[in-house]
């Protein structure tokens, strides 16, 4: 983990957020090249998700929305996590962490943290473990008072459900048909930690698939198996790294009915990254009963009315994010050398080649590389020019970031307008006419 975490500060990819203020606990800043994987693994989730799909639609909700959404759902009285405080430090520790279970269950959490200490200060003083909610609290209009109080989402599958109607009627969809949305969410995490993998301010890529109850397994399958190709296939992580793991009866959220998460290979071990639940009808009941509104679906051919179930594929981009650079990250040898090497998939990497001239005191050769550098910045856009330091030093650069070529243009490029190309995994360079770049590097 500090690899990485060095890795991303040093080269720009994750910055602490108000870092120059001291930072603040479970707040984080993408930098240049980390928001570029960002934004491609946002693209390709979306891509996979909506545009491919004919019955999948988007929406972008409003952060902030009435109060009685969180009701209806269960937030506002179950959102919560088991905690321990310590009498002698202070030190607040999640108790399902604490104790090395899943469970969240009081009573089994009581017995297993029996002897353990703070791991703050190292003294036998925990409280017994309650339960806290981790909703982050605000205030709409100028008055703080009761009547004010809203909150930050804590997921963004509240608006999902919320609209849920109106997706359905404007777009004249029959079930099954899902929603999808990307979107902060805000959990006031306990125990912020591990990098970027526990946050407080997190983002989401959610869908709700909307289904007759009937087709609950089969649709509950299909999204285990979209999850497992996403991850598998568009981003290349290895499946190594990926394991299913079933939720227990008491580690289920209360809404699901069946939970499977897709555990990553994180650097401190296999932890939830991509959940799958099957949601029943308990939010659409809820909210249906909270707001008045008839939310059934009627099916016309059988004159069937219900309340549609709905399988939920969820997870975190910052996770995804940690899970891409985790599965990329290689150590290598090169004659005594070690080299880092970020073996992202081409399509994620922040840049899709650099373009350097051999010397960077030889105008003829800063001239006919700029050309190059100009005609593959204008074909990809994401084309870096690096003329620093020797060749050796700029593709130990370049490797640390992901870029799958460098591109030098030298002395017979001026005579026979050809290149040299040199791969990131197998570090081997080969020569190729300029005409041809575009191709290879497609
Ligand atoms: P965990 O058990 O790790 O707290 P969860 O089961 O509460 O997660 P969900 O409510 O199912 O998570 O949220 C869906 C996804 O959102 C998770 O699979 C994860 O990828 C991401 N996620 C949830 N909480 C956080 C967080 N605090 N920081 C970063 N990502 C998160």
């Amino acid at each position: 983990m500090e690899d990485i975490v060095s890795l991303c500060k040093r080269r720009g990819f994750v910055f602490q957020a108000s870092e120059i203020y001291g930072g603040l606990a479970g707040f984080w800043d993408y930098g240049p090249l980390g928001v570029e994987i960002v934004n491609r693994i946002k693209a390709e989730w979306w891509k996979a998700m909506v545009s491919e799909n004919d019955n999948i639609y988007g929406v972008d909700g409003a952060i902030i929305q009435n109060p009685k959404l969180w009701e209806a759902s269960g937030h506002v009285a179950g959102f919560t996590d088991p905690l321990v405080d310590c009498k002698n430090c202070g030190a607040r520790h999640r108790a399902d962490h604490l104790a090395g279970t899943d469970s969240t269950d009081l009573a089994e959490l009581k017995v297993l943290l029996k002897d353990k200490v703070c791991p703050a200060c190292g003294k036998k003083s925990l409280t017994e473990p309650r339960t806290y909610n981790m909703m982050m609290k605000t205030w709409v209009g100028p008055i703080e008072d009761d009547s004010s109080v809203a909150y930050l989402r804590p997921e963004t599958a509240g608006s999902i459900f919320t609209n849920y109607e109106n997706v359905r009627e404007t777009m004249r969809a029959k079930l099954p048909f899902g929603v999808a949305q990307i979107g902060k969410a805000f959990r006031n995490e306990i125990s912020p930690r591990d990098f970027i993998f526990r946050v407080r301010e997190l983002e989401q890529m959610e869908m709700q698939y909307f289904i007759h109850p009937e087709n609950q397994d089969q649709a509950y399958e299909e999204w285990r198996e979209f999850a497992w190709k996403f991850l598998t296939e568009r981003l290349g992580i290895d499946k190594q790294n990926l394991q299913w793991h079933e939720h227990a009866e008491n580690e289920r959220a209360h809404y699901a009915a069946a939970a499977h998460d897709i555990y990553f290979n994180f650097p401190q071990g296999f932890k939830e990254l991509w959940g799958t639940h099957n949601r029943t009808d308990y939010d659409l009941s809820n909210h249906q009963r909270v707001s008045g509104k008839d939310l059934q679906y009627f099916n016309d051919a059988t004159r069937e009315r219900f309340l549609p179930y709905v399988i939920e594929s969820s997870v975190g981009v910052g996770r995804m994010f940690l899970a891409v650079m985790t599965d990329a990250y290689h150590e290598e040898d090169i004659n005594g050398d070690k080299r880092v090497v970020l073996k992202l998939k081409p399509e994620l990497a922040p840049y899709r080649a650099a373009v350097s001239p051999l010397l960077k005191n030889k105008p003829e050769l800063v001239q006919k590389a700029q050309e190059v550098y100009k005609t593959l910045k204008n074909e990809f856009g994401n084309v870096m020019w690096d003329d620093n330091g020797n060749i050796g030093k700029r593709y130990r650069r370049q490797d640390e970031i992901g870029t799958p070529y460098c591109v030098v243009v030298d002395f017979d490029t001026l005579e026979d307008d050809t290149v040299t190309i040199r791969n990131r995994d197998t570090t081997k360079q080969e020569r190729i006419k300029i005409t041809d770049l575009e191709a290879k590097l497609c």
